[in-house]
């Protein structure tokens, strides 16, 4: 099948919300750089049919940072990392509530309430609960709250609901056969298991996937359909953030085109899910980022659990720019301050390594959020 004869069937396809072929989804990946504006097209006709030109804005709240007893070797926090990230216990639920609040603030209308660790004990759960419960109060229907704990025991997606939760995020990361790869505390069955409870439990499931850890294109696209399978309703696609001090440090596999590959790809397996830019936006597709717009209809405000995104009012200039609209937005959207693009890698040449900021400000300091 030639490159226009693969993309619009899967834009027709994608239009029906029928699945491709795991080849057609191969074969996205597989386009060359000269192909990539008419990837980008076809998957932007597919976004457009289900989102229009809106964009969901997230934003994360740490609650707990640092010293998770699992040994997930992309993230900062897990068991012995040596990253110099902040490190804190339970956020009280007033300081959580004010980080939480500075991001809808800036426009989210999700806000997305994480622990490091294996999974919460009940009594984290209604430690959470009685943020969420606060959040509800204060912002009735108008923000919808996830949260991201880990592993979930029997019943706590229940409570959490209860007290007014909407979503729960726990993301397979990576496929069945790479999982092994990547940690040894946990398997993928766990998670998968988890995402099916949440569900189970009235949550709207959150889970999404990692690129750049040294997956195959047959990984990726394996965990995109699992996605599909699980019938996640909103898909985070991280691009590995390698913090010094874990062990991915120092792997820069991804180009911003393979990152836009990437991105469609999800959005032709899992059509009508949201599709989230999430950690790691800003060090891989660097200035094409606006062009991952036209794929996805979301993304994280602000900064990351333990790094720092580009500022608040880049993204929202960002995404006005490009001509989208921020959903549920009343946001006035104005240019970016005038350092806003310091911190988004932009102008770095492609495949370029490029500092990753550790997050030094918001939830767990005394300094004001990004937001
Ligand atoms: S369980 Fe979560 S916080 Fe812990 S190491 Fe894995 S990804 Fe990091």
């Amino acid at each position: 099948m030639d490159r226009m004869d693969l993309l619009s069937a899967l834009v027709d396809k994608g239009l029906r919300r029928e699945p491709p072929t795991r080849a057609e989804a191969l074969a996205v990946l597989a386009t060359s750089d000269d192909d990539l504006l008419e990837v980008v097209a076809a998957a932007g006709r597919v976004r457009r049919a289900w989102f229009g030109r809106r964009v969901k804005l997230n934003y994360l709240v740490n609650l707990k940072s640092g010293l998770c007893p699992e040994d997930c070797s992309y993230c900062s926090q897990r068991l012995g990392s040596k990253a110099e990230i902040l490190t804190y216990t339970w956020l009280k639920p007033d300081a959580a509530v004010a980080a939480a609040n500075a991001g809808v603030a800036g426009g989210a209308r999700r806000v997305c309430l994480v622990a490091s660790g294996r999974g919460p004990t009940d009594r984290d759960v209604e430690r959470v609960c009685e943020t969420v419960s606060a959040l509800r109060a204060e912002h009735g229907t108008a923000v919808e709250v996830c949260a991201c704990l880990g592993l979930l025991s029997d019943g706590q997606a229940e409570r959490l609901r209860a007290a007014g939760a909407n979503a729960y995020n726990h993301n397979l990361n990576t496929s069945q056969a790479a999982y092994a790869d990547i940690c040894t505390t946990h398997d993928f069955t766990d998670r998968a298991e988890t995402v099916r409870r949440a569900r189970a439990g009235g949550l709207s499931p959150c889970s999404g996937l990692i690129a750049g850890m040294g997956e195959s294109d047959e990984d990726l696209v394996d965990v995109a359909f699992a996605l599909r399978e699980l019938e996640v309703d909103s898909v985070p696609v991280n691009f590995l953030i390698p913090f010094d001090g874990t062990p991915l440090a120092g792997r820069w596999e991804l180009t911003p085109q393979r990152a836009l590959r990437i991105l469609a790809m999800v959005r032709f397996v899992c059509q009508d899910a949201e599709v989230r830019i999430a950690g790691g936006r800003e060090l891989h597709l660097r200035t094409l980022q606006p062009l991952a717009l036209h794929i996805a209809n979301s993304l994280f405000l602000g900064d990351y659990l333990t790094s720092e995104g580009q500022s608040g009012r880049a993204d929202l200039a960002m995404i006005a720019d490009a001509g989208f609209e921020v959903e549920g937005g009343t946001v006035p959207a104005g240019p970016p301050e005038p350092d806003a693009d310091a911190d988004a890698g932009g102008g770095e040449p492609a495949g370029a390594a490029v500092p990753v900021a550790v997050r030094r400000r918001g939830a767990g300091t005394t300094l004001p959020p990004n937001a």
